[in-house]
């Protein structure tokens, strides 16, 4: 028998349709060709990880395939339902979280009113205090923008004195451009 008919012979003892002569015959070979040998090896490897321990004939490289692809299927099946379990227990553990938190901050948005409420009932001196308070500071702003104009307006009235200003705005953005321009310049 030479290594390519007991390679032929191989693959129709896995399919379970060799002949008991061709076994002894392929059995002889195997004994003597190491070649033969580690090639059946591997194709049992390969049986092993293709099928379970069963010993069961196929057929056809068709049905490998469609193990092996029925296999990563549900494999793949497998990982999603993994991912949906975590995904679940993430959303009940939020729920469990959020549901607190989101009545604290109910009650305590609800208790300001409340709270403004019952100030105004007990002590009405204090609310009253409150907007003087406001308003005073609305008092300093109208104040501080009535300076404000009163400024510009002298500045505008003046013209030497806007020509002055204008003046030094003009030398100090030559300054900026002349050391903003320095660096490229060396
Ligand atoms: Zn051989």
């Amino acid at each position: 028998m030479r290594c390519s008919e007991a390679k032929q012979a191989l693959a129709a003892q896995r399919d379970g349709r060799l002949a008991q002569s061709d076994i002894t015959t392929l059995q002889e070979h195997l004994e003597q060709c190491p070649a033969c040998r580690a090639y059946e090896q591997r194709l049992q490897c390969l049986n092993t990880l293709l099928l379970s321990q069963t010993p069961r004939s196929f057929s056809s490289i068709s049905t490998e395939r469609i193990l092996l692809a029925v296999q990563h299927q549900k494999h793949i099946t497998q990982q999603i339902k993994d991912i949906q379990t975590q995904q679940q227990s993430r959303m009940a553990r939020m729920r469990v979280i959020g549901l607190p938190l989101a009545a604290i901050a109910f009650f305590t948005l609800g208790s300001i009113p409340l709270l403004l409420l019952a100030l105004t009932i007990v002590q009405p001196d204090w609310l009253v205090n409150m907007l003087s308070l406001l308003g005073d500071i609305v008092d300093v702003l109208i104040v501080l923008t009535q300076y404000l104009q009163a400024g510009l307006m002298f500045i505008t009235r003046d013209n030497r004195l806007l020509l002055g200003v204008a003046f030094v705005l003009v030398v100090m953005m030559g300054m900026w451009l002349r050391l903003m321009r320095h660096p490229q310049e060396v």
